[in-house]
């Protein structure tokens, strides 16, 4: 049978000063799933996609793209594989503009041939953007700077865009904008790995699911099951 894993994580172990966060996590993702990672706080949720990012180092296990080894890599390296991230709290560039915030994100060896192409997708993805192309990201409101993180990782031509609490400190207005945004990136072939508090709007848009409690995954499944789950219920749902 053809393998078709696009990334795979293995015993993946993450500790900060010597207190883990991360005790040994594995999860596959298919290419063209959207895959969700739920947890309280403090599971270790930012931890698994900083360490896939190779921005925090793990001490034990691995993390393949396509089969190839890139638990060592630099972060820049991992980008350059069509890995991108839309960080928790946004990490744009508030003193550039949303133009130059999105070419950033263009500007990589694997982007920069279509960034003329990526730019006009994410505009007419995100009108707002677009708007307001040349004012300094710094002033735009919380829910236009996340708009800016996704645009600045789509410009990136990824194969897989792992998404941090996308719907976090934003209105329900915009969160659930937020949620079609990841949907409309996954139905246009868009490998999606999102993790999330909202268990129950991530485990209605995913396929399958993982839960996170303490650094360890204590749950996977097909996303209706663990919805149907009376400890997720309990734990994440309020029934
Ligand atoms: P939240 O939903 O609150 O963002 P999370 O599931 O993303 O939480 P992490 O941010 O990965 O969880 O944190 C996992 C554990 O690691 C927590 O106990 C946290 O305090 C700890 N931790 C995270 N980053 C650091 C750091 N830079 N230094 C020390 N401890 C850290």
């Amino acid at each position: 049978m053809l393998d078709d894993t696009l990334l795979s994580v293995d015993g993946l172990c993450v500790a900060y000063d010597g207190s883990n966060a991360l005790n040994g996590v594995s999860l596959k993702i298919r290419k063209g799933e959207l895959i969700c990672v739920v947890g309280a706080n403090g599971a270790g949720k930012t931890s698994l996609i900083r360490s896939i990012a190779g921005i925090v180092p793990s001490f034990s296990g691995s993390v393949r793209m396509n089969g190839v080894d890139i638990t060592k890599l630099p972060p820049w390296d991992i980008c350059e594989l069509g890995i991108a991230q839309v960080a928790e709290g946004r990490q744009i560039f508030g003193a550039l503009s949303v133009e130059e915030n999105l070419l950033i994100g263009g500007s990589l060896k694997r982007a920069i041939a279509d960034q003329d192409a990526a730019l006009e997708f994410v505009y007419g993805l995100f009108g707002r953007l677009c708007e307001r192309r040349r004012q300094f990201a710094g002033t735009l409101s919380g829910g236009e700077q996340q708009m800016l993180a996704i645009g600045r990782a789509i410009m990136s031509k990824p194969e897989i865009v792992m998404f941090d609490e996308p719907s976090i400190g934003l209105s329900p207005v915009v969160t659930d904008m937020m949620f079609d945004v990841v949907k409309s990136l996954h139905q246009r072939g868009i490998t999606v790995l999102l993790v999330e508090q909202n268990v129950a709007k991530s485990l209605a848009l995913s396929n399958r699911g993982y839960v996170l409690e303490n650094g360890s995954v204590v749950l996977q499944g097909q996303s209706d099951e663990l919805l149907n789950n009376t400890d997720v219920q309990r734990a994440f749902l309020g029934m």
